[in-house]
């Protein structure tokens, strides 16, 4: 998506750590019962932010493809809102990376249902709702840890 304008932003190794505290237990605990499992690592997934792909996107403050996020605005305030990273990790390494999510399915879900109801948009909200402690909890354990990691960036 190199046709539209953004900077690729890496998350604070302080956020990457929770972040993939949260979902290699997931999708661990996925893998074990026999679901999809994605292969892919929190590290992979490229987050780009003050992107005119997600401004294309009406009024959405992201979006998501394979492997990517895509902010409205900066990448500093997405990192510091663990709900809404939750919400779009869960799009990419959960639905994206297990081939549940595809942008038809996606197109014909809101249409069926409209965006809030859509159940790609469900699984996210639940997901977030389900771990935002956790991940708060792993950031603080985190920045107690002390130095070598900082927040912000
Ligand atoms: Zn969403």
């Amino acid at each position: 998506m190199r046709l539209f304008p953004g900077n690729r932003v890496v998350p604070p190794p302080l956020v990457h750590r929770a972040l993939e505290g949260i979902f290699v237990s997931v999708i661990g605990a996925a893998a074990a019962v026999g679901a999809a499992a994605p292969s892919v690592r929190v590290d992979q997934v490229r987050v780009i932010e003050h992107s005119l792909f997600a401004r294309l996107h009406g009024r959405a403050i992201a979006t998501t493809r394979r492997r990517r996020i895509y902010l409205r605005g900066s990448a500093v305030e997405f990192f510091e809102n663990p709900s809404l990273m939750l919400h779009e990790y869960c799009h990419v390494l959960l639905q994206w990376e297990t081939g549940s999510l595809t942008t038809l399915r996606y197109l014909r879900e809101c249409l069926r249902r409209g965006y809030w109801n859509n159940r790609f948009e469900v699984q996210a909200r639940e997901f977030a709702c389900r771990h935002e402690s956790r991940l708060r909890e792993l950031l603080r354990e985190l920045v107690a840890a002390g130095p070598g990691f900082k927040m912000g960036g």
